[in-house]
């Protein structure tokens, strides 16, 4: 038993426990075309992981629409069993600090 990332769903968990996550297809409700398939315990949760995935190809849009001009982008969360929920996403900047130690 060992503590490692799942090779299907990328999400960590125990080996002999984890069961993926189900799946969500989504999309930005103004271009249906960059549909994909997110795994995520939740709708609300893979209209999350599907901005955060996704935003860097949109070289970061819905990054910039967030912080710019305040708009928030319209994720449409589509379940196996064909329930389509949506969701408006925003993004903003974390601040990162970091130590490195200092010889004498
Ligand atoms: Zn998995």
């Amino acid at each position: 038993m060992s503590y490692q990332k799942c090779q299907i769903c990328n999400e960590y968990g125990w080996s002999d426990k984890h069961v993926c996550p189900p799946t969500w297809d989504c999309y930005e409700a103004d271009d249906p075309g960059a549909r994909r398939t997110v795994y995520a315990s939740s709708a609300e949760y893979a209209a999350e992981k599907y901005a955060e995935q996704h935003d860097p190809e949109l070289e970061y849009q819905i990054m910039k629409d967030s912080t710019e001009s305040n708009e928030e982008t319209e994720i449409v969360v589509v379940s196996t069993d064909d329930v389509e929920e949506r969701f408006l996403v925003s993004a903003e900047i974390v601040y990162q600090y970091s130590a490195r130690f200092k010889e004498d």
